[in-house]
């Protein structure tokens, strides 16, 4: 899950959440769910913009309504069961929503159930803002179904807990590769495609019927099968995009540091071009091999889109400043076309940006590239002779890779992964400059 800019972001969070309530009135719909969310409709509500059922507004709600079709309710007993009463070794990991558990989802766990490997989330039950973010989980990736898209497999909600099924990614994340201190496996071309695949993924958010916008994109928030397919997870802070002759969202600044567009943070006006600056941020972080925000770096170098943006279509300096750990896999055309695309997509002007869908078709020439590429490449080897494709220049002289590998917990939120990039000055203006009818409560 996210995190939110500050200490209030339980409270903006459940702001915004009434005002959703106040525009989209008071309906306690009864869902029909369906998965290509093209037909979605609620019964006896309208359907929200983004032309899903409107979100379930609590958990009483999402009980009388539970009906996500291909999303099963486990009861607390089967997740005991499938977990091994939450074995302390089948712990994965642990985000700001609360304890990851590796499971099996068997015949042992419920009669007829085909043996199914599954990554099971508890909600930590301090966690103040849980609930929110667990129903917007439930509701966006309930309903929500593509390949590059995390697939949600059930969830329980029973007494005080709270739980998601999630389909296993053997993997993990991609921070914890890309930001591994030795052995990092992350060639060149497994990063163009975990890069066209978390395109993918918010080409189609943002083509929906009504675009969802996703809002935390982050190498945290991007899940690795074995064959390096990236899937987008943690949906918890994701919102429908603009209806109508409406240009943004106005909404609490909510996200993760580093990774916000400029003008959302000012503002509070969402777009999902707000989506392809994170896009924009996280194609940095892949090229370079470094965190977005890193205090440990020299100061100038603290926020990567600051210090590297300008170095991006600079053709002498760029090669310096790529992830050493690449070298040799990849040619100066295909280097030039990521950085320029990065460039773009991080852009201060959200007009400036291209849409996803540009950024798909740019990723899927690469991946030709990158397959004739490496057949060149494995001809030559088994000819006994080897090539260097490109001479990157010799590691990063501050040796400043790979460091702040922890994750910064957030206890008074239940929230964690935030990297600070935005002083808190900014941030407060910007929640002041919030357009949202709601802010003045604040
Ligand atoms: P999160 O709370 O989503 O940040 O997850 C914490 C950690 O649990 C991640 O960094 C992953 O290592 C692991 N994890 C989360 N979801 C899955 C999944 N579906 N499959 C495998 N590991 C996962």
């Amino acid at each position: 899950m996210g995190v939110c800019f500050s200490a209030q972001g339980q409270f903006q969070f459940s702001q915004s959440q009434n005002s959703q309530k106040k525009t989209l009135g008071k309906n306690s719909a009864v869902y029909q769910m369906n998965t290509d969310c093209k037909e979605s409709s609620a019964v006896g509500g309208k359907p929200s913009p983004s032309g899903l059922p409107l979100p379930p507004k609590n958990i009483k709600d999402l009980q009388s309504n539970p009906g996500y079709e291909n999303v099963d309710i486990f009861t607390y007993e089967e997740m005991k069961l499938a977990t091994k009463q939450f074995r302390p070794d089948y712990i994965l990991g642990e985000g700001g929503f609360g304890v990851v558990y590796k499971g099996v989802v068997d015949e042992n766990v419920r009669a007829g159930y085909k043996s199914t490997k599954v990554a099971i989330k508890e909600l930590n039950p301090e966690g103040f803002q849980g609930d929110r973010e667990w129903l917007a989980e439930v509701n966006y990736l309930g309903q929500l179904s593509h390949p590059n898209l995390v697939k949600l497999i059930g969830y329980c909600c029973e007494d005080d807990h709270r739980l998601l099924v999630y389909e296993y990614m053997s993997l993990g994340s991609l921070e914890k590769h890309l930001f591994r201190r030795v052995g990092c496996t992350l060639t060149w071309s497994k990063r163009v495609k975990i890069a066209l695949h978390a395109a993918k993924g918010l080409a189609f958010l943002h083509g929906a019927e009504r675009s969802v916008i996703y809002r935390d994109l982050k190498t945290a928030n991007i899940l690795l099968d074995e064959c390096y397919n990236a899937k987008l997870a943690d949906f918890g802070l994701a919102k429908d995009g603009p209806s109508g002759d409406q240009t943004h969202v106005s909404t609490r600044v909510m996200g993760t540091y580093g990774y916000a567009a400029p003008e959302y943070v000012m503002t509070g006006h969402l777009t999902s071009r707000s989506d392809v600056y994170g896009f924009g941020v996280l194609l940095l972080e892949m090229l370079l091999g470094k965190r977005a925000m890193d205090k440990s770096r020299p100061c100038r170098e603290h926020n990567l889109v600051e210090w590297a943006r300008p170095l991006l279509n600079h053709n002498k300096k760029l090669p310096r400043i790529i992830d050493p750990r690449m070298d040799g896999q990849y040619t100066t055309k295909a280097l030039m076309k990521v950085a320029d695309l990065a460039y773009q997509c991080l852009s201060q002007n959200p007009k400036g940006r291209p849409l996803m869908s540009h950024v798909v078709e740019v990723l899927e020439t690469l991946k030709e590239d990158g397959n004739a590429q490496e057949e060149v490449m494995a001809n030559l080897h088994s000819r006994g002779k080897s090539v260097t494709l490109y001479e990157a220049a010799p590691s990063d002289s501050q040796g400043t890779r790979n460091v702040d590998g922890q994750r910064r917990r957030r206890p008074e939120s239940g929230r964690s992964k935030s990297e600070a990039s935005i002083d808190t000055d900014q941030y407060v203006s910007a929640l002041v400059s919030d357009s949202d009818p709601e802010s003045t409560k604040i």
